[in-house]
């Protein structure tokens, strides 16, 4: 009896603590060593793989079980497809380097990828330019497909599966947290329960499912989201003739903005944000309609104003004034001849921040802990810095032989995890 009020009693105070809703915990039915894992990732898209992946890789958890759980099927291709996939990503050179760092970027160099060198961004109502120029540079970025990346991280996760398991199919449909002290009936472990009844046991829980994140609900961790009243409309281009095809384009239209991405001389990959109605239409649309509607999109000067472009002016001649910098050339996108058959779909678009991203036995990334607006093409490299952050700390806990469920584990001082996320993201 004591023992229960005691438990009940810690259990409110370790709430209130977390400063979040309770969360359940439960008595330990005992565990076998054959389903406790070191670490869990809940979630197998893009960031979830490459979490697994580079803990799989890392050599402080050469002795450690990691296990992935994707809902989905194994996504491997037998064959790289001659059409290109409507899903595309723009790759920071940070996110090359940390696929690097496990071997996948060396599979996706061996498939498909496209770098560019330029970005020209330019508004429609006015003369508003900014060129990002990086000539005789590196690469300023590259334009990879979802699939090829994942066929990557597949492989390497297939290279290191004597310490990974994936299990693919194998949905969370429950989590379950231990009390936050030491019982001698309670498991100090995340209890995790599959959609097929069998259940697993975790010293830490990475959740990386995504937006609508089981894990994060599970928690009761607060997300501040909102959906935009804006949908993506993405498709493969062909370009009306062969180019050096380097610059990512995008201009802001009064609706939102459209973006051209290379993906070979002659391809290049379309994500229009607009409201919902006009991305409905634009979908739906003949298809001469529709490449007459992104050309117009890219050259039209029909929402300047005299007034605008006046002002814009004034103000450009101010600013070269006080201070002189060299003016990059205005360039014209490329114009499209057609699209690639069923490509055009739409995604309607929100926005999301959970209010924490590391708790005792739990840790979030990507999507699941931050969803943002894919006008900057962020969100995947956002869940690549997560996973180099919190690959950087749960590798020195190993190495140290520290708890790896503990926060101190995953950052290096209260709050310090949480800002150095945000920190990797503003760079
Ligand atoms: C149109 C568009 C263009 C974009 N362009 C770019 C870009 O150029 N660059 C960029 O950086 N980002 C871009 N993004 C954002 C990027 O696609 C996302 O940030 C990224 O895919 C999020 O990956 P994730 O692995 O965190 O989540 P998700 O891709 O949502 O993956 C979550 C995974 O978890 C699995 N899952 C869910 N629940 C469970 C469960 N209970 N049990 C087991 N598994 C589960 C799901 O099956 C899924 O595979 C774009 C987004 C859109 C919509």
């Amino acid at each position: 009896m004591a023992a229960q009020l005691a438990r009940v009693r810690w259990g409110a105070v370790f709430a209130a603590a977390q400063k979040g809703p309770r969360v359940s915990c439960r008595r330990w039915a005992g565990a076998s060593a054959d389903n406790v894992y070191d670490v869990v990732v809940s979630g197998g898209g893009l960031v979830g793989a490459a979490m697994a992946c580079a803990l799989g890789h890392d050599i402080h958890f050469c002795d450690k079980k990691i296990l992935l759980l994707e809902a989905g099927p194994k996504k491997v291709l037998e064959k790289l497809p001659e059409t290109y996939s409507n899903r595309v990503s723009s790759i920071s050179p940070g996110s090359a380097t940390l696929l690097s760092s496990f071997g996948a970027w060396d599979h996706i160099c061996n498939m498909r990828y496209r770098a560019f060198r330029r970005m020209q961004v330019w508004d429609a109502c006015s003369e508003a330019l900014i060129m990002f120029d990086k000539d005789n540079l590196d690469d300023m970025g590259y334009i990879v497909e979802n699939d090829v990346i994942m066929h990557a991280l597949t492989k390497q996760l297939e290279a290191v599966s004597d310490r990974v398991t994936v299990l693919y199919k194998s949905k969370a449909i429950s989590y379950t947290w231990p009390y936050p002290f030491s019982m001698a009936d309670s498991s100090p472990w995340v209890h995790i329960t599959l959609g097929d009844g069998r259940t697993l046991q975790t010293k830490l829980l990475i959740g990386a499912d995504g937006h609508n994140s089981g894990v994060r609900q599970a928690a009761g961790i607060r997300n501040v989201s909102w959906n935009y009243d804006q949908s993506a409309v993405v498709a493969t281009l062909h370009l009306s003739e062969a180019t050096e095809n380097n610059v990512a384009w995008q201009r802001f239209l009064p609706s939102g903005p459209i973006a051209l991405l290379p993906l070979s001389d002659t391809l290049s990959s379309l994500v229009w944000s607009t409201s919902h109605e006009h991305a409905a239409e634009l979908v739906s649309m003949e298809e001469e309609e529709f490449v007459d509607a992104i050309n117009s999109a890219f050259w039209s000067d029909v929402n300047h104003t005299d007034f605008i472009d006046s002002a814009g002016s004034m103000l450009q001649s101010a600013v070269a004034f006080l201070k002189p910098t060299r003016v990059s050339a205005r360039q014209l996108p490329p114009s499209v001849a057609r699209v690639d058959a069923k490509s055009r779909v739409l995604f309607p678009l929100g926005l999301g921040h959970a209010a924490e991203y590391v708790r005792p036995r739990l840790a979030l990334i990507g999507d699941a802990a931050h969803r943002v607006h894919p006008l900057a093409g962020q969100g995947v490299n956002m869940g690549f810095g997560d996973i180099s952050s919190l690959l950087h700390h749960l590798s020195t806990a190993a190495f140290n032989g520290k708890d790896l469920g503990l926060p101190s584990s995953c950052c290096s001082g209260p709050g310090a995890c949480r800002l150095q996320m945000q920190c990797l993201h503003s760079k």
